[in-house]
């Protein structure tokens, strides 16, 4: 079978984050050689639900809301992928995202598929009892879907913690009895792992350490960017600082802020709590997004949404290294673009895969009511990202390919050797 991308999908790779997944997927199954039947079968989501619902809003009228859950799938073991509060969900983003979530598990070698969530909403315009109102009766919608052996959702964009806590609650009632494994990423009081909040960005940290050195960057003094100041982005600023990396930029959707001689990150930290534009920081030069993106850096994190390095600007890109905090930061063209000026990327399925690393150790905590120490889960999460990595890496060199593409065959053979071994039903 022939490469299936053809120009005018390679084009809407630009804008449609599925048929970036999809031809991610194409160019990975198209070098693996993988057999048509399996192929179809792992292009499509396995389920897609869409859920329309009312809320009681604080002035006593009735908005109604548009989520949903997709599984793209479970062949080795349940769905499991985060859910997204934001204005902008759509379907083909949730289908990507699931898509993502499917190899990301693969590549780290957990035994579960992929899913993921996500509800048309600004949750920073509701109050918090509109909030819970929303995530309660939304997890009442998707309940036929999640369960901790069918589908186990996670914080993502706009989510968190307490928004896990009020899925765990909902679905507890339904059932009678507390039913932690239903949803990670939860307080530690009701079964959270230690560790979970920081994982993301303790394992892509890893995945950068690692790169480095193969790469020969002296991360003491290496010079970073950071795009997005959320749960990933202001994590890895962390993480990056502890390693000795200096991190001269960081944005949110404001805008950023450079500083050569380096940020501090609570005074970043604060600034967001107060909801203060980055650049507006004393001491600090305003940039913006697309300028943080070109900045001469060694190290670039997006660590924010989707599509932001693309045919348009990744010409002008100038790290050596581009960290995939972020799902789907990278277009397609834009990779290409970056690749052929020899920049490599370490790709989001293997960068931001610790937190569904230690979404997996909270599972099996719940599981089994018996739980880790801080230094037991971050010493299984770095040996985990350390093999992934070893992995990845030692496939690249063999098949003489970038890092995606060797991540995406490892784990799509993975999941394409389930499928088979478990057959065609009926
Ligand atoms: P978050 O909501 O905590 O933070 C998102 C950040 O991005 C915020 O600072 C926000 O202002 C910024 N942002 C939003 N739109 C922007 C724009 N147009 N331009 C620049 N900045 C913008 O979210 P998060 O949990 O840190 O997730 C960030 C990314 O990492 C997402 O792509 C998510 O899917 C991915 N991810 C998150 C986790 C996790 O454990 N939280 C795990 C894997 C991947």
């Amino acid at each position: 079978m022939t490469t299936v991308v053809s120009s005018e999908t390679s084009h809407s790779t630009e804008q449609n984050p599925f048929d970036a997944a999809l031809y991610q997927f194409d160019t990975a199954a198209e070098r693996l050689g993988l057999d048509d039947r399996l192929r179809s079968m792992l292009r499509k989501p396995r389920r897609e639900l869409t859920v329309n619902f009312p809320v009681e809003m604080d002035d006593g009228t009735v908005s109604m809301f548009r989520g949903y859950r997709v599984q793209h799938n479970v062949h080795r073991g349940p769905a499991k992928g985060g859910i997204r509060y934001s204005s902008s969900v759509a379907l083909d983003e949730v289908r990507a995202l699931a898509m993502l979530m499917t190899w990301k598990c693969a590549v780290v070698d957990l035994p579960f598929g992929g899913a993921k969530g996500g509800v048309q909403v600004e949750p920073r315009a509701l109050s918090r009892r509109e909030l819970e109102n929303l995530t309660r009766r939304y997890a009442t919608e998707i309940a036929v879907l999640i369960g901790p052996e069918s589908d186990i959702p996670a914080p993502d964009m706009g989510t968190n913690s307490q928004v896990m806590a009020w899925i765990m609650d909902t679905i507890s009632m339904h059932h009678g009895y507390s039913i932690p494994a239903v949803v990670t990423g939860k307080p530690v009081s009701i079964g959270g792992s230690r560790g979970r909040l920081t994982a993301t960005s303790a394992g892509l940290v890893r995945v950068i350490v690692e790169a480095a050195a193969k790469l020969g960057i002296n991360l003491e003094g290496a010079t970073v960017a950071v795009q997005g100041a959320g749960n990933v982005g202001m994590g890895a600023v962390d993480f990056l600082t502890e390693v000795g990396a200096r991190v001269v930029a960081v944005s949110d959707r404001t805008g950023g802020a450079f500083n050569n001689r380096g940020l501090d990150a609570d005074r970043v930290r604060a600034a967001v709590g107060e909801l203060m534009p980055l650049g507006d920081m004393p001491g600090v030069d305003a940039i913006t997004n697309s300028e943080l993106l070109t900045l001469d850096v060694d190290i670039l994190v997006p660590a924010a949404i989707e599509g932001q390095i693309t045919s348009r600007n990744a010409g002008s890109v100038r790290a050596k290294l581009v960290a995939e905090g972020a799902n789907g930061p990278v277009t397609p063209r834009g990779e290409e673009i970056l690749l052929d000026a020899g920049t490599v990327i370490a790709p989001d399925i293997l960068a931001n895969a610790g937190g569904v690393g230690v979404s997996y150790f909270e599972w099996v905590q719940d599981l089994q009511g018996f739980f880790w120490t801080d230094s037991q889960i971050s010493e299984r999460l770095a040996s985990m990202m350390r093999r992934a990595f070893g992995e990845v890496w030692e496939l690249h060199f063999q098949e003489d390919c970038d890092l995606r593409t060797a991540a995406y065959m490892l784990a799509i053979r993975r999941v394409a050797e389930a499928a088979s071994v478990r057959g065609l039903y009926p």
